[in-house]
């Protein structure tokens, strides 16, 4: 008998329908014998909904408020999910985060894990129930509800695995499991069986949104056996990430990430002097904006340079705001900013042993005339920042020479 967790995401309950066909799957786990901890998200497009009602009465509202409105959502579907259970003979039993103290730091709408109570989880296993617990929430010490950050209830699922000790965190979604690139943009991606740790890591930091990054940083703390796959098709295989050693046959290449929240923002004309960057840079860390890539120039002639990098969309006007103001203080030229821009990424764990991956990346955008913005690199990625235009171009030819669908 197994100890399986699993998580069903938005697209998967995202009907009265799908809840019903998902509590059927649920149930032919269970009638094998296996303990089941379900983990569910929101019906899809409600978290999306839920924001644009907040918006609709304040631009900025408190951050614990928003928590407390987006939590509703996952409230909804695990005693939708735990009743479509009850009703075709199956024990179910719902749990908000806070019923089983999912615990978490304070950081409202980013929260993380601290801990999870697992009694009240493994008193109603003994008692024969299916145990359905609210994902992408928490509370923190004093109470308050928190929630994890967009993609969240699959971190809710593996740290629910890990504390478990599971045999297995199944994330159930609307794909067959992780691609070489996102299907939705490229048909011809293929499907990987095995991925490691890092390289999830890597894709899910780069933008691939099948995985929320903080879930995976968790399976591989505590070398959780992490499964994604499909809620739409029967007997599905999936994907299963795992520890590099387990991966014999490694491509050079494994993969190609987007994404589509970044915002360029450049400061042209400051003078080229010691503690640029720290005085451009500060105010936005203050203001809780994370930077992205950076890039300086080298010196133009007049001792002036170029300092660019990037941030997430949704911090776009906030951070021009701000270095609006540097821009007078450092006496710079102009502020230039640009939200029509993505980052692609080529990830794999091969590139350690095989150069000249990043010249055959350039040659591939600069035969299809697309233009590199930024460049940055770490020793399993190359990835570049390019006008959004150019997305889908980009991800295909670069699948297609890198050979990504064989
Ligand atoms: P859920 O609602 O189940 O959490 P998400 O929309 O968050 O589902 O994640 C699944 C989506 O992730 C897929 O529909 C796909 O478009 C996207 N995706 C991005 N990159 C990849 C990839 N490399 N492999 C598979 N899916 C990917
Ligand atoms: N409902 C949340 C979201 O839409 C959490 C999740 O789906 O994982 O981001
Ligand atoms: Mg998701």
């Amino acid at each position: 008998m197994a100890l399986i967790v699993q998580k069903y995401g938005g697209t998967s309950v995202g009907s009265i329908e799908q809840i019903k066909a998902v509590a059927e799957k649920i149930k032919a786990f269970a009638d094998m014998g296996n303990k089941l901890v379900i983990s569910v998200s929101a019906m899809s497009g409600e978290t999306n909904r839920m924001n644009i009602l907040a918006q609709e009465i304040q631009d900025t509202p408190s951050l614990r408020e928003m928590d407390v409105l987006l939590s509703t959502g996952e409230q909804v579907s695990i005693s939708l999910l735990s009743m479509a259970l009850q009703q075709i003979g199956c024990d179910a039993i719902s749990y908000t985060g806070s019923q089983v103290r999912i615990t978490t730091d304070s950081e409202y709408g980013k929260a993380r894990i601290k801990s999870i109570d697992d009694q009240r989880i493994y008193t109603s296993l003994d008692e024969g129930k299916v145990v359905v617990i609210a994902g992408f929430q928490g509370i923190d010490e004093n109470g308050n509800i928190t929630t994890l950050g967009r993609g969240g209830s699959d971190t809710t699922a593996v740290a629910l695995a890990a504390a478990l000790k599971a045999d297995e965190c199944q994330i159930y979604t609307d794909v067959d499991g992780v691609y070489t690139t996102d299907p939705r943009i490229e048909p011809n991606a293929r499907k990987m069986k095995l991925v490691s740790y890092e390289e999830m890591l890597e894709m899910a930091s780069l933008g691939s949104k099948v995985l929320q990054i903080r879930s995976v940083e968790f399976a591989s703390k505590y070398k959780v056996p992490l499964r994604v796959l499909s809620s739409m098709i029967d007997n599905p295989t999936g994907t299963l990430i795992t520890s590099e050693e387990r991966i014999m046959e490694q491509a050079v290449i494994s993969g190609i990430a987007h994404n589509k929240n970044e915002a360029k923002l450049s400061l042209i004309g400051v003078p080229d002097e010691p503690g640029i960057a720290h005085k451009i840079l500060k105010p936005i860390s203050e203001a809780n904006i994370e930077v992205d890539m950076i890039v300086q120039s080298v010196s133009a002639r007049e001792g002036l340079t170029n300092f660019a990098f990037t941030v997430h969309r949704n911090d776009f006007n906030k951070a021009q705001d701000i270095l609006e103001k540097v821009r007078g203080d450092l006496n710079a030229k102009l502020v230039q900013s640009d939200d029509a821009v993505v980052k692609v990424s080529l990830v794999g764990i091969g590139m350690r042993s095989h150069a000249g991956i990043a010249t055959q990346m350039f040659e591939v955008l600069h035969r299809e005339n697309v233009n590199i913005q930024m460049i940055s690199t770490s020793e399993i990625k190359i990835s570049v920042v390019i006008n959004e235009k150019y997305l889908e171009l980009a991800v295909r030819s670069l699948h297609s020479a890198f050979n990504l669908s064989e």
